[in-house]
């Protein structure tokens, strides 16, 4: 292929996500033409040209670079102003977005994912990953993100406060803060309240996804966060959503902004068997089950949305009324303290899994849900152990976090006695 041909392949796919039309391809062709400082693409090579990815902007990037002899921290300011292109104003991917919502709530995130995926914002999931065959069927083993977890753990700055702010879209980064230029935000009504959907840059699921308040307000809190999730399985109903659980500062300054995680499900959780069902006389809709997984699991389900909250809420309640730990009790010490949820939506019925961990036991904050899922991270790098004394090791620590010390009776004992 000739540079020129990449050009124009650039520019279809520009066209195609970035909000241009066919009018602007002779507009985007200067556009580029500046961003590369040439007075026309006949100064660039005219022999054939080696493809290597398949990724329009990478193979562009990689052939200009070459070609202008471009490499290190300019390369990538390269890569970054050709992205932009592909990228169109948030009032753009909002409208659209929109507009294929009202059709297809599916065709409406593809296409937003789409260009998350052409312009690098979401980095290509990990080709290492190992799928691993174990007692609760397959898991998902990927290499850890390292840099990207510490920059979310520690990442606090006075503008915007946070990478789940909504203040990230389009900011340019500095030093101390990564470029978000490229980030683009789905607004939505949850329930009154204004929150945005948006990628996850480092998620090894399909669409992996968050979603975060406007604001930079601590977590929901009680019932709340339930008729959220419902409310987002809703909107999103090809996704899970997920509340990560553990405890959470609700006054501090190092508070942990709002925020719910979704994707494509991809994990054995949602095929977990049943090994026990329990009766809630009080909800007559909700089914009760207890799931064959390392740590207790209880999945509600309903097709009474209404119920199934009033349920959970219920049940989450005496569960930390029976918690003798008076830390974990709301108000105490001005952290809140939530169970790990997931919540799916399957032809018109909804099911909710809430992990019942023991929160005293977790040191980290908030609790990993992925890895409570099954899709685990680990650092391959660091660890010398096989595929399975993996899955067992990891699979212990998930044992140990057990709210009822991994019996089923003791499980089904709090059920009964609701
Ligand atoms: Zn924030």
């Amino acid at each position: 292929m000739l540079v020129s041909q990449l050009v124009e392949e650039f520019m279809s796919l520009a066209i195609k996500t970035g909000g241009w039309m066919e009018m602007d391809r002779l507009y985007l062709k200067n556009r580029l033409l500046g961003i590369i400082e040439e007075p026309s693409f006949d100064a660039l090579p005219v022999q054939e040209v080696k493809i290597t990815t398949g990724d329009v902007l990478t193979d562009l990037v990689e052939v200009l670079g070459e070609a202008k002899g471009i490499v290190g921290e300019e390369l990538k300011t390269l890569e970054m102003r050709l992205a932009e292109i592909l990228t169109p104003p948030p009032s753009v991917v909002n409208a659209i977005f929109a507009q294929r919502y009202e059709k297809d709530p599916i065709d409406a995130t593809h296409y937003f994912y789409d260009i998350n995926q052409a312009n690098h914002f979401v980095m290509p999931p990990h080709k290492t990953e190992l799928l691993a065959e174990t007692d609760f069927g397959t898991w998902r083993f990927a290499p850890v993100h390292r840099e990207a977890r510490l920059a979310d753990a520690a990442l606090r700055s006075y503008y915007p406060v946070c990478l789940y702010c909504m203040e990230n879209e389009g900011y340019e980064g500095h030093r101390f803060y990564p470029s978000r230029q490229i980030q683009r935000m789905i607004r939505m009504n949850l329930l009154g309240e204004t929150w945005n959907y948006q990628f996850e840059p480092h998620s090894n699921l399909k669409e992996g996804c968050i979603f975060t308040s406007e604001h930079h307000d601590s977590m929901p809190t009680g019932q709340r966060v339930l008729e959220q999730l419902l409310a987002l399985a809703d909107i999103f109903p090809h996704y899970f959503i997920g509340a990560e659980g553990g405890k959470f500062d609700a006054e501090g300054s190092d508070m942990v902004h709002g925020r719910y995680v979704g994707g494509y499900e991809a994990s054995a959780l949602k095929n977990a068997k049943s090994i026990a069902t329990a009766k809630l006389p009080l909800f007559s809709t909700v089914t009760a089950e207890l799931l064959a997984w390392p740590v207790s699991t209880l999945r509600l389900s309903s097709s009474n949305g209404k119920q199934l909250v009033q349920a959970a809420h219920y049940i989450m309640a005496s569960w930390d009324n029976r918690q003798t730990d008076v830390s974990l009790t709301i108000g105490s010490d001005q952290s809140i303290s939530r169970l790990p949820m997931v919540m799916r939506k399957i032809e018109e019925v909804y099911h909710l899994d809430i992990f019942f961990v023991d929160l005293s036991k977790i040191m980290i904050n908030p609790l990993d849900l992925m890895a409570l899922m099954g899709n685990q991270e680990i650092d391959y790098s660091e660890t010398t152990l096989s595929a399975e004394e993996l899955i067992a090791k990891y699979q212990q620590e998930l044992q140990d976090l057990d709210g009822f010390n991994n019996q089923v009776s003791e499980a089904l004992a709090f059920l009964s006695a609701l």
